[in-house]
């Protein structure tokens, strides 16, 4: 990187959804006299007899989950989508525009065990997930109401989440989403102008300059990206096109639970504490047809700035201009790499 982009004010380009942001570095010094959060250190129990989520419990919907061993996957009991939504638009109306949207929300237990976030789980168990994740994506292409399947991981009650029990989501709707569709635009328009998926030939630079770079395996690399909003925002990419994860093959599988579990436990070791984060996999729809310009890759979104108690607003100019970072992407890559030689065995 230049230096002088170090050190002055700038603005990066996201060439996925064609938005900037404000990058501040001069700032990083600014003393801190806002909120301090309430450390949560993990004391959960293995099994905990009120929580909804664990095997053999009773759910709020009045089912009663299986003693299941490995993941545990079910039709969520508030579902924000429904399968039998009748069809409705409102037409034309420029102003008042509506239309039906259908769908089917579950979720995804990772494992039996309470207390076990995907940063202590074993690869093993890890890797099971991600198999789970491409049965469940597999299901949903095989049906003609879905077009598309959102997985995504929200982690801690800063991030809203209602359960401890490690667990994630997917929504599996009947249209794209907006911020999909906004990348699918974005990287239709890289291939015809340069003939190459986008997130290729970004992780190709990224890996030549490795400046960026938190960890790689013999299939995925991590980078924290250039363009990041969120200080220690990272993204996991391929190394060879897949445009969806029914592509994986097994040693895939393997190697993508192993830049899942490593980061997030590089994460824990930043502000030791479970670090929390909004994670999800943006990948092509799930319906046959010419997905050339896609390439999966999995975001993380997590809101800590400065300690495990501080974390980062989107407000004021952010949510009215656009969002800003006092951190560099360089500097946050190297935090986490630091973090990484923390690891016991790294
Ligand atoms: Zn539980
Ligand atoms: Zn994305």
């Amino acid at each position: 990187m230049s230096s002088r982009l170090s050190e002055q004010p700038h603005r990066r380009f996201n060439p996925l959804t064609g938005e900037w942001v404000l990058v501040s570095p001069h700032r990083t010094q600014r003393p801190w006299q806002g909120q301090q959060e309430e450390r949560v250190v993990n004391t959960r129990p293995a099994f905990d007899e009120s929580c909804y989520l664990c095997p053999g419990n009773e759910r709020a919907g009045g089912q009663k989950n299986p003693q299941y061993e490995g993941t545990f996957a079910f039709t969520n009991d508030f579902s924000a989508l429904l399968p039998d939504t009748p069809e409705l638009s409102t037409g034309d109306d420029m102003l008042f525009r509506a239309k039906s949207e259908s769908g089917i929300c579950k979720v995804i237990c990772f494992s039996p065990r309470h207390d076990l976030s995907v940063p202590y789980m074993d690869l093993e168990n890890v890797a099971g997930v991600v198999k789970t994740w491409k049965d469940e994506f597999t299901a949903f292409k095989a049906n003609p109401s879905i077009r598309y399947a959102q997985i995504f991981e929200n982690k801690g009650a800063i991030m809203g989440c209602s359960n401890p029990h490690p667990h994630c989501q997917i929504w599996a709707s009947s249209g794209l989403p907006t911020v999909v569709e906004t990348e699918q635009r974005e990287q239709k328009r890289y291939l015809v102008q340069n003939g190459t998926p986008m997130l290729l030939d970004y992780v190709e630079h990224e890996l030549r300059k490795g400046e960026r770079l938190v960890h790689e395996n013999d299939h995925f690399v991590v980078v924290v990206p250039y363009w990041a909003v969120w200080p220690f925002e990272t993204l996991i990419l391929p190394r060879r096109q897949i445009t969806a994860i029914d592509e994986f093959t097994d040693a895939e599988i393997t190697a993508f639970a192993d830049a899942y579990k490593t980061l997030t436990l590089i994460y824990d070791k930043v502000f030791d504490c479970e670090f929390p984060y909004t994670a999800g996999i943006h990948q092509a729809p799930a319906v046959e047809g010419n997905h050339d310009a896609w390439q999966l890759h999995m975001h993380f979104y997590p809101p800590l700035l400065r300690s495990a108690t501080v974390k980062k607003f989107m407000v004021g100019y952010e949510m009215l201009a656009m969002p800003q970072r006092d951190l560099t992407a360089e500097t946050a890559a190297e935090t986490l790499r630091s973090a990484k030689g923390r690891i016991a065995g790294a």
